[in-house]
């Protein structure tokens, strides 16, 4: 039997995954019919495929390869940890050095007053922790009946049933019977297309009060908590109104309700700050924490607690856990990249020059005649596409169409962009260079003019 591995032909690896592989968001019959892409290695901000292509990664694989591909410390840590312990639980008052060392370091990194973490091994199962954990904190302060969790529409907080549940992807609650109940949500700060003729000021004002809104039709009594990305990612980079986060935290602090910041893509130093809290200027109850904490070396997340939250918590014994909380390899391997994007100043470096270079640059992408706005903080970007900017049109094609020809233009132009619905977004590694970025600009302009020349050529240049 011929061993599988990257010396066979792609056509063969393809078939064979397409054979046995189930792929995640994806319908599978398509991906049959059109052959998976094999990724081979990666280098830095470069992907290798099985036709020896090289690919620029503007979006760090799933929004998390923070530190680059390829830096062989994260391997060695690894190597090391599996010999000496690579599996121990933390059930059962036990611990140990790896899972210490971490816990101390995030705590050093978090916001004031978040020392505390529960470990899970992705961003889902740390958000389904979120979800008992709040309900279980509002139960021992002598108030059970604050149980209700306040999220939104098109957020999106992982794929498990409570993550999904909390998360506002309508087409994930459609299947498998999501919601579960004692969630409720609210809508999306998304100016470019809910905002109509309000200002961005007031429009963003607007949403956040929804939140007091919907507080007080549910009764403060019955509310455990509001959910939220500081700026949303997988919805489509929807950068909120400069009005909306302060609105947000005056009004979780006037009803006594916990802030939970989703952090999983906005943590270390995705929006140029450590933590995207930092970036919005909230003051957090739980950060949920994921994808660049290990930079997507191995598999772990977690969420951060306030002190109070961790001492009310930590007065009973809360019934939860996972296999692989705090598990040693993963832990020491997220401690290790937390060690270089602090020591080798990547997150500091990012913020204060690679950043607001990256921002000049994405932002001249909105003189594209494709594209109406342009936003992006830190290294989370989103353009808007549309047939004309001023009235900030939706093409009349469904929703996606256009999205889609410019993502397959992007991939024939060997570069990751992603789209979602009719935006384009880009999350690249913060080890991206000067030069890397001129050339993200360029593929990605050229990409534009080749979709809008095909938009065009298949009378899709309509607004609905
Ligand atoms: C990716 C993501 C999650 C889910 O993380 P997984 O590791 O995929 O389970 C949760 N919240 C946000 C904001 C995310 O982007």
């Amino acid at each position: 039997m011929t061993k599988i591995s990257n010396h066979l032909p792609t056509a063969e690896l393809q078939a064979l995954d397409a054979a046995h592989h189930v792929h995640p968001f994806t319908t599978q019959t398509e991906l049959a019919e059109r052959g998976a892409r094999v990724i081979t290695g990666a280098q830095g901000c470069w992907l290798t495929d099985s036709e020896g292509h090289s690919i620029l990664d503007a979006m760090a694989g799933l929004w998390c390869v923070n530190i680059g591909y390829g830096r062989t410390e994260l391997a060695e840590v690894a190597a090391r940890q599996m010999t000496e312990l690579p599996y121990y639980n933390t059930f059962f008052m036990t611990t140990h050095a790896p899972v210490i060392a971490l816990s101390k370091k995030l705590a050093e990194l978090a916001p004031e007053g978040l020392n505390k973490v529960m470990f899970a091994s992705s961003g889902s199962e740390a958000n389904d922790t979120n979800i008992r954990l709040v309900r279980t904190y509002w139960a021992e302060k002598g108030k059970p009946e604050k149980q209700t969790i306040i999220s939104r529409w098109n957020a999106y907080h992982g794929s498990s049933v409570g993550s999904g549940s909390l998360g506002g992807m309508k087409g994930m609650h459609m299947q498998g019977g999501l919601p579960i109940p004692g969630i409720h949500h609210i809508d999306q700060p998304d100016w470019w297309s809910e905002g109509g003729d309000m200002s961005p000021e007031d429009f963003g004002l607007e949403r956040a009060q929804q939140l007091e809104k919907a507080i007080l039709e549910l009764g403060e009594e019955n509310v455990a908590a509001f959910i939220a990305e500081p700026v949303q990612g997988a919805g489509g980079v929807i950068v909120p109104p400069e009005t909306y986060w302060p609105e947000i935290q005056r009004i979780c602090d006037k009803y006594e309700i916990l802030l939970i910041a989703d952090e999983v893509i906005c943590g270390f130093g995705r929006t140029g700050h450590w933590f995207g809290s930092q970036a919005v200027g909230i003051r957090p109850d739980i950060m949920t924490i994921a994808k660049g904490l290990s930079s997507g070396y191995q598999p772990i997340g977690g969420s951060i607690l306030s002190d109070e939250v961790a001492e009310v918590i930590g007065a009973t014994e809360f019934n939860h856990g996972y296999t692989y909380s705090g598990h040693p390899v993963a832990s020491a391997v997220a401690l290790e990249n937390l060690r270089i994007l602090d020591e080798e100043g990547v997150v500091e470096t990012f913020g204060s020059v690679t950043a607001p270079y990256l921002k000049e640059k994405f932002e001249g992408l909105a003189r594209h005649p494709m594209v109406g706005e342009a936003k992006i903080v830190g290294g989370m970007g989103s353009i808007a596409l549309t047939p004309d900017a001023e009235s900030r049109a939706k093409f009349k094609a469904p929703g996606g169409t256009v999205g889609y020809m410019v993502r397959e233009r992007c991939f024939a132009n060997n570069l990751v962009m992603r789209h979602v619905g009719d935006r384009m977004i880009i999350s690249p590694p913060l080890v991206i260079s000067k030069e890397e970025i001129d050339t993200l600009i360029e593929r990605a302009w050229t990409s534009l003019d080749e979709a809008m020349a095909q938009v065009k050529a298949e009378g899709l240049w309509e607004a609905a």
